[in-house]
């Protein structure tokens, strides 16, 4: 608290040059902290929740530590595995080529520079065939000759039909990378940005396409270190702590809830809570209606916990059946646990959680054989998981039109989906943007 001093009115202001609030400890938010506070300026970070995260946070269950959902990266993610990198946490990641297995198909990238590890993969993919590896190649092909940029975009199932893509290779590969990557079905999926995520991993460097497992729970892996880092430069992280809403105040912000004053703040909370904290600011308005044109996407984690470790052929297994869910080995949270994410929404959300359980339990046993006992299970969903990544969405932008606020998060504008590496990019647009305004 040496910084900061009392107003005498029960307000509390930083006495620092340039002070910035970030309203929100998500990835977003602490990507933006880290930034700036690397570049000596005095942040104060409020984050309503007790611990730090959001969408992307540890878990306690039961003693153990599991995440709130099962994520996955890839080498693409550049952003946020710098920022692994420059807090130390990279070491809680491991990297595999590419390994897509499914019931019945298998695409495996070798170790061979792009874009012959592609090539390679998909003449040795099983489950496809000569038709649909023809079919993939030339679509690879044709976006690469239009710097995967789409004249109009459209549903990412009717620019698949377009481009005469089989119905064997959209099942069994671009439908399960498009609901995966976007969190959203095929069906009503930007192609775009569809397009976006095959140019950064498919077509990228062979590294870019890269598997990134996280093999330590969430909290571990950006949260607990960015903390560390931002008061190790002095700035205060607050955790339990909501701001009610934004007011202007003597040429700044007044953060109510915290009772804090700042000259810049980086609202970096979930977009469905921009409502209330901008609402009573003059000039946010325009910001407020393109947030109305966001809808939600869930996605449903089950954890199982089973006596002994089932042996996994690869951590990553597709298990088939429809909303194509993926089972994780996570034994580096606790010995015996697995992880089963189910993408988007479906019919699944409408089953009792038991009846899922069971029939998820029989898919995995269908490919790993007879599993050990189950000692306990628990399901999470997270209903706002990510925004539906539907065609032509206007996200806005980090700048906003109110002199001195800036917004970071995975919804901004930008070309990725909902993703770490949205969030990460986002924060750290916003901290750069207000550097710029400090030189
Ligand atoms: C189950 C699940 C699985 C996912 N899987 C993947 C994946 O495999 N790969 C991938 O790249 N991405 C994945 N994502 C998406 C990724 O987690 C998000 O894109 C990312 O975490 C969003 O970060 P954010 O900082 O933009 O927002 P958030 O994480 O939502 O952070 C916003 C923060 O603001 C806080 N806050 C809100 N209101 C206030 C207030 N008034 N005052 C103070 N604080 C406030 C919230 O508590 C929250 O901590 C997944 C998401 C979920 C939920």
């Amino acid at each position: 608290m040496d910084r900061l001093a009392d107003l005498g009115d029960g307000v509390i202001t930083p006495a620092g040059e340039n002070p910035v609030a970030i309203v929100g400890g998500g990835w977003a938010g602490l990507a933006c902290a880290v930034e700036l506070a690397a570049a000596g300026v005095p942040v104060q970070l409020f984050e309503a929740a007790k611990q730090l995260g959001g969408r992307a946070r540890r878990v306690d269950w039961q003693g153990i530590p599991i995440d709130n959902g099962q994520h996955l990266m890839v080498g693409a993610y550049r952003e946020a595995l710098g920022l692994m990198g420059r807090l130390g946490t990279h070491n809680f990641l491991e990297r595999r080529p590419l390994e897509l297995r499914v019931p019945g198909f298998v695409l495996r990238l070798p170790r061979l520079p792009a874009p012959l590890n592609l090539a390679a993969g998909l003449v040795l993919a099983r489950g496809l065939s000569w038709r649909d590896k023809l079919a993939a190649a030339r679509l690879m092909h044709d976006l690469k000759e239009r710097a995967f940029r789409l004249a109009r975009d459209e549903a990412a199932a009717d620019f698949l039909r377009h481009q005469q893509q089989p119905a064997n290779l959209v099942e069994r590969l671009w439908g399960p990378i498009c609901i995966a990557a976007l969190n959203t079905p095929v069906e009503i999926a930007s192609a775009q940005v569809f397009c976006n995520v095959l140019r950064d991993s498919l077509a990228g460097d062979r590294a870019d396409s890269d598997l990134v497992l996280n093999r330590a729970d969430l909290g571990l892996l950006l949260p607990d270190a960015a903390a560390a880092f931002i008061a190790g430069k002095g700035g205060r992280v607050e955790t339990g702590c909501k701001v009610e809403f934004l007011a202007r105040q003597q040429g700044g912000f007044r953060l109510a809830g915290p009772d804090v004053l700042a000259e810049r703040v980086v609202v970096a909370a979930h977009p469905a809570r921009l409502p209330d904290l901008l609402g009573r600011l003059a000039g946010a308005e325009p910001v407020l209606e393109q947030l109305d044109g966001l809808a939600w996407q869930p996605i449903l984690t089950l954890w199982l916990h089973f006596a002994t470790p089932p042996r996994f052929p690869f951590p990553m297994l597709g298990l088939g059946g429809g909303q194509a869910p993926w089972a994780f080995e996570r034994n580096d949270l606790h010995a015996g646990l697995v992880a089963i994410v189910v993408s988007a929404e479906g019919p699944h959300l409408a089953k009792p959680a038991e009846t899922l359980r069971d029939e998820y339990l029989d898919l995995l046993a269908a490919q790993l054989g007879p599993l050990p006992t189950l000692l306990g299970w628990k399901s999470i969903v997270e209903k706002r998981a990510t925004f539906a990544c539907v065609p032509r969405l206007r996200r806005p932008d980090n700048a906003t039109p109110v002199p001195g606020l800036y917004l970071a998060g995975d919804y901004t504008a930008g070309d990725y989906p909902a993703t770490l590496e949205g969030a990460v990019r986002s924060g750290i647009k916003s901290a750069r943007l207000i550097l710029e305004t400090l030189t």
